[in-house]
């Protein structure tokens, strides 16, 4: 008997190629990149998160996103977004044909400080500028806010805070907040109490969770999530990137986890799993070293055990 109210149906926010690459340390070709991203295409995403346009002196694996951007093959039904820093970004991906942009703020001052450099506030100020430009020119905007359940730096954080940045973020005009545990640390009955507290001041439908497995609770909280009515989760295939904070522990939530999971659940996605499994073993082979993700690893085990 199903006592369980689950959704019948569950969003994924495909965040490898951007979340997944901009942790690894080697320089990966824009062809390879580009073969990823068109791998993810063809296992049926809604939504996959391609590049970040930052200055290329920051974050050097990404220096090739307009050439990334206009090189993937681009399908009706998915949305390809970039996350941008500020306005320059913003110009750098609309000229490259972004119509989905992401800004990202945190939910601690010293994350967000160390991470942006710059206070949460100014951070607010800056991106509604720049949502309001990308809103102007017909851009849809994501927005994140990272260390929602913990912080390196500062250990708990005020969910109250995390209301009033979600609310200013849904005033830029944000159609979605993705909800970061960027360090891994939430378990079930924090997800659900901030779940429930955001939801007094946003839509079920209008909120994301990006999940870390760093200490092996990822799929715990997105059950957790999924009672509590949240139908959008971010993943990376393999379990792409790492945790930057831990270097050589789990980071981002695997896609195939969440996948067999949601499958075998019953749950729709509209995502082939055994197509993000040779994506996944792309980008594998491209970096030289077997990826996180349970489920690739049993998947890949029994391959070649067979053949
Ligand atoms: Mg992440």
């Amino acid at each position: 008997m199903n006592k369980l109210a689950l959704p019948p149906k569950v969003r994924i926010v495909e965040v490898g190629p951007r979340d997944g690459l901009q942790n690894e340390p080697d320089r990966i070709s824009t062809d390879d990149k580009i073969a990823f991203v068109n791998l993810l295409t063809y296992a049926g995403f809604s939504d996959i998160e391609v590049t970040s346009f930052v200055r290329p002196s920051r974050i050097p694996q990404l220096a090739d996103a307009t050439k990334v951007f206009q090189g993937i093959h681009q399908v009706p039904g998915t949305r390809y977004s970039a996350l941008v820093p500020n306005i320059r970004g913003l110009e750098d991906a609309f000229a490259a044909g972004v119509k989905t942009v992401a800004i990202f703020t945190g939910a601690s001052e010293t994350f967000t400080r160390r991470n942006i450099n710059m206070s949460i506030d100014d951070s607010l100020t800056r991106f509604a500028v720049v949502a309001r430009r990308a809103v102007d020119a017909g851009l849809n905007v994501r927005g994140y806010i990272s260390v929602v359940f913990g912080c390196p730096y500062e250990g708990q954080v005020d969910a109250g805070r995390v209301v009033e940045i979600t609310k200013q973020l849904m005033d830029m005009g944000c159609y979605e907040i993705s909800f970061g545990d960027t360090i891994g640390v939430a378990v079930p009955t924090q997800i659900e109490s901030v779940v429930t507290l955001l939801s007094d001041h946003i839509p079920l439908s209008r909120i994301a969770l990006h999940l870390h497995d760093t200490r092996g609770g990822a799929l715990a909280n997105v059950m957790t999530g999924l009672i509590c009515g949240v139908t959008t989760f971010d993943t990376s295939a393999g379990g792409l990137g790492g945790c930057p904070y831990a270097p050589g522990a789990a980071g981002n939530l695997a896609t195939e986890d969440l996948l067999y999971m949601l499958d075998g659940m019953g749950i729709e996605t509209g995502v082939d799993l055994s197509r993000v499994v040779e994506a996944s073993r792309h980008i594998s082979e491209v970096i030289g070293r077997p990826l996180p993700s349970k489920y690739l690893r049993a998947a890949l085990a029994r391959t070649n055990s067979v053949t």
